[in-house]
């Protein structure tokens, strides 16, 4: 049986990134991947990574005339249904190829000296006698074949092939995803009928979870839309949502449909000589469902970590914990309060509460800014509160939307507390989750 030091189940954007990474360092790593070459990232076309996010992940940075470059823009609006107080943020955004992209990063892995072994698919994990995860069996041109890792790692996507296949003692939930955990998103590629509509950048609509955002068409656009439950559902909100948002006229081209987990990450990501990651792991952005970064950004840490359990020759889960705690403490905290505030808001407030929260400066660009990591001025903050006193004297807000609003945000700080006090090690773990699980409840699924 073929031993290498790390395994890796899909070669995806995660697993191509962690194959690199530790690859660099000089263990051996395999990828063991379901479709060919030609096939990998081609769940949908168009994604996005923020300009700053490059440098900050080491990642490559695709420029114009590159195969993976789509284009690139600057203005970011965040915008009342009507559309008429759109809120203006500049954040330097790059639309790349997935396809592209992904072979790309699979390229680098290659050169660190990784092996990606396409067509070849997860059957089952192998475990040593002490039931600890000690490899896989995969498929590959119709044989069965065994190999043995000191660690494997699960980045196979949605379906989390690995994570479900652990037995349920192993620390790691491994129930699949419901339709309730992800988010249907529906991208229409479109050719904008007037000029004077052609964009100059992209727009959201917290109120639908939609956007219209460049594509690499100048005179084109994507609108997107992301919900829950179905792709069915996602088109009734869509056709709510065209009721009230006033879209340029357009001609849709073609229709992409794509699933991205939309639910907290798993508590613990780690177990004895196992871990999970990417969508696998539910490490995509609470606010918009996005995974590229949000996981490569755990992956660092989960690189660093593997090179030191394989120094010290320690591959169990205490000894790997250390990306709980990096990680949970860090991103993972960020990303479980702006959940609890956007479940918290979009399930209460109604399209006129929206427009209102944009019209009386409620929703300022100070706001938007700060949800993007920005400092938030203490002026921002007193307008904001103005505002909301205001509408709710003049009954622009109702009762209920207050109360659900102080509550999202007890929820966000309680959530936000629990995270940053994540165990140092898997002791106190249990109590942990138990008191993680009573927020949630309270906190709730999106609508
Ligand atoms: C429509 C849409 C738009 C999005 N836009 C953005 C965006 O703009 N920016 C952003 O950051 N994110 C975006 N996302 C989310 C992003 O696409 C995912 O978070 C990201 O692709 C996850 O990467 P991954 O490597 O974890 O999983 P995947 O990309 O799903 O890769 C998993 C790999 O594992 C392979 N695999 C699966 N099962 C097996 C098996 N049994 N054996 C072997 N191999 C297997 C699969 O073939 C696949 O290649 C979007 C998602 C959707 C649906």
């Amino acid at each position: 049986m073929d031993k290498y030091d790390l395994l890796i189940i899909g070669a995806g954007t995660s697993g191509a990134y962690l194959a690199r990474r530790v690859a660099q360092m000089g263990y051996s790593v395999l990828v063991i991947e379901s479709l060919p070459k030609d096939k990998i990232g081609t769940k949908y076309d168009i994604f996005h990574i923020e300009q700053r996010e490059f440098e900050r992940l080491g990642i490559p940075r695709p420029v114009e005339g590159d195969e993976a470059w789509a284009f690139e823009f600057e203005k970011n609006y965040n915008s009342d249904p009507l559309c008429l107080y759109a809120k203006l943020q500049t954040n330097h955004v790059v639309g790349l190829h997935l396809h592209e992209y992904t072979v790309l990063m699979n390229e680098l892995a290659e050169k660190a000296g990784a092996r990606i072994l396409y067509e070849a698919k997860f059957k089952s994990l192998l475990f040593d006698k002490a039931g600890r995860v000690s490899g896989i069996k995969y498929t590959y041109k119709g044989e069965e074949i065994e190999a043995a890792a000191r660690i494997t790692a699960d980045c196979s996507g949605i379906e989390a092939a690995a994570r479900t296949a652990l037995p349920d003692d192993y620390g790691i939930e491994n129930r699949p995803l419901t339709a309730e955990d992800m988010f249907y998103v529906i991208l229409r590629y479109v050719k904008i009928k007037n000029e004077a509509d052609y964009l100059d950048g992209s727009t959201f609509w917290a109120s639908y979870k939609s956007w219209i955002a460049p594509c690499a068409d100048p005179h084109g656009a994507i609108i997107g839309l992301g919900a829950c439950h179905s792709f069915e559902y996602a088109e009734k909100v869509y056709e709510e949502m065209i009721k009230t948002v006033p879209l340029p006229e357009h001609e849709v081209i073609r229709t992409e449909r794509g699933r991205t987990p939309f639910m907290r990450n798993f508590h613990s990501l780690v177990g004895d000589n196992f871990i999970v990651s990417g969508d696998a792991g539910c490490l995509t952005k609470s606010i918009n469902g996005e995974g590229v970064t949000s996981s490569i950004y755990e992956l660092k840490i989960a690189a660093a970590a593997i090179d030191r359990a394989f120094k010290t020759g320690d591959t169990s889960r205490n000894s790997l914990w250390r990306i709980n705690t990096e990680y949970n403490r860090t991103q993972g905290a960020e990303f479980a309060m702006l959940r609890a505030l956007l479940i918290g808001v979009i399930n209460a407030a109604t399209p006129d509460e929206f427009q209102y929260a944009f019209s009386s400066g409620m929703i300022s660009d100070e706001i938007l800014n700060a949800v993007n990591g920005s400092p938030m001025p203490a002026k921002a903050i007193l307008n904001t509160g103005r505002a909301f006193i205001s509408g709710i004297a003049k009954k622009n807000i109702s009762k209920s939307t207050l109360k659900a609003a102080a509550r999202a945000l007890k929820n966000a700080a309680e959530i936000f507390i629990h995270y940053r006090n994540y165990p140092e090690t898997p002791d106190g773990f249990e109590k942990w989750c138990e008191k993680a699980d009573k927020i949630y409840d309270r906190i709730g699924k999106i609508k």
